[in-house]
């Protein structure tokens, strides 16, 4: 077993939803040959879907990476350390916080946190977005309820706000989406060419 097999592992022993891996085969097939240069996640957890992203950078590319539990901080940071990785920044805090402080061009941008926020989320990823970046957000789907009628009160906020992420990136002109039955489903956005 690698070491990345290992915190995948772990992860999925402690409960850590982690990117599945028909998912990581999608991000992968679609990135196809490309290297990054600078790619940023929302929800590090434990650093599993960056070390597998690690591998999609360039030479001198980076991962910044963002998230608020501070288990999951610690746990990540171990990872990075166990793995040898040094272009992965780690930023500590609330994600819509943080990611408003930020100012870069992106290439990838992997959205994988608090879904009531993902709308929120798409907004400055699209600010940030290089010409031919990609915007992957996970768990677009939801378990199937995003798509259904039926939804208890507790997932009511997180469908809406999955929705209205749907809506904002499928209907904007200046953009492509769509849609892969990976996971726990997979939108993917591009500028129009
Ligand atoms: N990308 C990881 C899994 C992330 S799970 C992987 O595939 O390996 C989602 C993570 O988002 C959780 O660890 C959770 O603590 C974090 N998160 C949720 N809301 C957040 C917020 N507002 N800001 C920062 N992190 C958040
Ligand atoms: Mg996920």
């Amino acid at each position: 077993m690698t070491k990345l097999d290992k915190i995948k592992k772990e992860a999925i022993e402690t409960h850590i939803p982690i990117m599945m891996d028909d998912t990581l085969d999608k991000i992968t097939e679609i990135i196809g040959s490309r290297k990054l240069h600078r790619i940023l996640e929302i929800g590090t957890a434990t650093g599993y879907s960056a070390l597998c992203f690690e591998k999609l950078l360039d030479d001198d590319g980076i991962i910044d990476t963002i998230e608020r539990d501070e288990e999951r901080i610690a746990k990540a940071k171990s990872n990075f350390e166990l793995m040898k990785v040094k272009n992965i920044n780690l930023y500590e805090g609330d994600a819509a916080e943080i990611i408003q402080t930020l100012d870069n061009k992106y290439d990838m941008v992997f959205i994988d946190a608090n879904k009531g926020k993902y709308d929120f989320y798409l907004d400055h990823a699209l600010r940030m977005l290089s010409e031919d970046g990609i915007i992957f957000a996970d768990n677009i789907l939801y378990k199937g309820y995003v798509m259904s009628g039926y939804n208890l009160h507790k997932q009511r906020t997180a469908v809406t706000h999955l929705r209205n992420y749907i809506k904002k990136s499928t209907e904007d002109e200046r953009l492509e989406s769509k849609i892969y039955e990976v996971g726990d489903g997979l939108e993917v956005t591009t500028w129009k060419k």
